[in-house]
């Protein structure tokens, strides 16, 4: 998985905090990244570099080369957000957007991780009750560079003379098992269930799917109970009882509607990190957009781009004790109740930046 640096060299990081909000957040999570560095006496060189909107405000393509090399030759990526109604009229090929996917096929991230956890003190949050909420604690492995969204051929066109459209939906062996091998790695440091969900009802390649998930867990998970559930099921069960899952796996365009249904259950979209990984560096973000509405206003919730961090230092810089420490810092800061406008509260973005320093520093 991820390229892990060696634990005793420098962690080189590319931050590229983006548009929006994203400059704002990225600015926290780099100083709680310092300190964690610092705590386990692990050097860190972070360079800032363009992407999205900033690149073409300074008249550069939304992933500039060499913003790309950079992130290839990193240890990991940290990015804010990109994109915002400024940049809705350019061409497609200039889009902010177009950076991102650009980046994620640059580094060949082919699995997304999305924790979802309901913080105990934030649960009245959530849209569901709060004896529902209560409790949940999942993470959605989704593959992200196969599927239906990549698949050919693909097109609208004109047959007999009536126009129609087509999407493919494929999926290869390995591109079914490197998934699979992450959410039971995940699972075999949590509760140890995996869902895979599919819709091997109607679809072809959701038997496959089945059919490769189930082998992989025999031949090398079969500590890890795993169990099979249809796609449209599972959204129900996502607000009916989400406390049922532990790690979910599934293929692009299942996970890309379950992430989001499963990200409001937290209470705030500003909470949620995730992490993109591959064979190189990882990519660790928050989940939500470059939040145009509140940009500049130094009110926006750090707290997803500081979990990303915890990610992160879990996932490619080898240091699990300080991803611990700082996901205990977030969970003591809330339950103290110190809050972002989005939780209802009046902590600024860096009060609550300089809150989760304040909660790393060692007890005296
Ligand atoms: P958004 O996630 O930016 O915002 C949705 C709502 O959530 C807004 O009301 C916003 O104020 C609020 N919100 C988001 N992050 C918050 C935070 N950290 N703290 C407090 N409140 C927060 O989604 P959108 O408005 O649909 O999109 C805005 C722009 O972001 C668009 O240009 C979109 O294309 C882009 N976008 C980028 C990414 C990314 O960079 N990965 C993801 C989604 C959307």
């Amino acid at each position: 998985m991820s390229g892990e640096s060696k634990p005793n060299g420098p962690a080189k990081i590319v931050a590229l905090p983006g548009d929006g909000v994203g400059p704002e957040i990225t600015e926290q999570a780099l100083a709680v990244l310092d300190l964690c560095c610092a705590a386990a006496g692990r050097k860190i060189e972070v360079v800032e570099m363009l992407i999205g909107g900033a690149a073409t405000d300074a008249g550069e393509p939304p992933l500039p080369d060499k913003t790309r090399d950079a992130c290839v030759a990193a240890d990991a990526v940290l990015l804010g957000a990109v994109g915002g109604p400024k940049y809705d009229l350019l061409e497609p090929e200039l889009r902010p957007e177009r950076g991102l996917l650009a980046l994620r096929k640059a580094l060949g991230v082919y699995t997304n991780i999305r924790p979802v956890k309901t913080f105990a003190p934030l649960a009245e949050y959530s849209p569901l009750k709060t004896e529902l909420a209560r409790g949940t604690d999942l993470v959605v492995v989704r593959e992200l560079l196969g599927g239906i969204y990549f698949g050919i051929p693909k097109g609208i066109d004109d047959k007999d003379g009536v126009r129609r459209a087509y999407n493919t939906m494929v999926y290869s062996e390995p591109e079914i098992q490197r998934v699979a091998r992450v959410a039971f790695e995940i699972a075999r440091g949590r509760k140890k269930r995996v869902m895979s969900v599919d819709k091997a009802n109607v679809l072809d390649v959701s038997r496959f799917w089945r059919e490769v998930v189930t082998d992989i867990h025999q031949k090398e998970f079969s500590d890890v109970a795993l169990d099979h559930q249809y796609v449209d099921s599972a959204a129900m069960d996502l607000i009916r009882q989400p406390s049922k899952f532990d790690v979910i796996v599934t293929g692009n365009l299942f996970g890309d509607i379950l992430t989001d249904e499963a990200a409001v259950l937290a209470g705030s979209i500003g909470l949620l990190p995730s992490a993109s990984l591959g064979d190189g560096p990882g990519l660790y973000e928050p989940i939500h957009g470059s939040a145009p509405d509140i940009a500049g206003q130094g009110i926006a919730n750090p707290l997803g781009t500081i979990a990303s961090v915890a990610m992160m230092l879990r996932s490619s810089l080898a240091m699990p004790a300080q991803a611990d420490r700082l996901e205990r810092a977030i969970e003591s800061v809330l339950t103290q109740g110190i809050r972002t406008k989005d939780l209802g509260g009046n902590a600024s973005t860096k009060e609550m930046g300089a809150e989760i320093c304040r909660a790393l520093e060692p007890q005296a």
